[in-house]
């Protein structure tokens, strides 16, 4: 027996991949691409002169990572000591 009115495959697919304002999990999606910011996340410390930022586990053990000088730009970083001149302050 035929369907009385098939769905057109077009109206299928539209009402498959319409992001609905309303839904919870497009709002979370798109709020968390927008919070991302990657200068929130490395610092400029003034004591030696170099950037630093706070790095997951895999990429070094000591959570922490220094970037060479010259690669990132120092303008609107927060200024912040890195550990390593932390932890010489604590020792002296
Ligand atoms: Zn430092």
């Amino acid at each position: 027996m035929p369907q009385k009115d098939p769905e057109h495959i077009i109206d299928y697919i539209n009402r498959k991949t319409y992001k609905d304002p309303k839904n919870e999990f497009w709002k979370h999606y798109s709020k968390r691409n927008k919070t991302y910011h990657v200068d929130n996340s490395v610092f400029y410390c003034v004591n030696c002169d170099s950037m630093w930022s706070k790095v997951p586990k895999y990429i070094d053990s000591l959570l922490w990572r220094i970037y060479p000088k010259g690669h990132i730009p120092s303008f609107n970083k927060k200024r912040k000591k890195c550990p390593n001149c932390r932890s010489i302050d604590g020792r002296t």
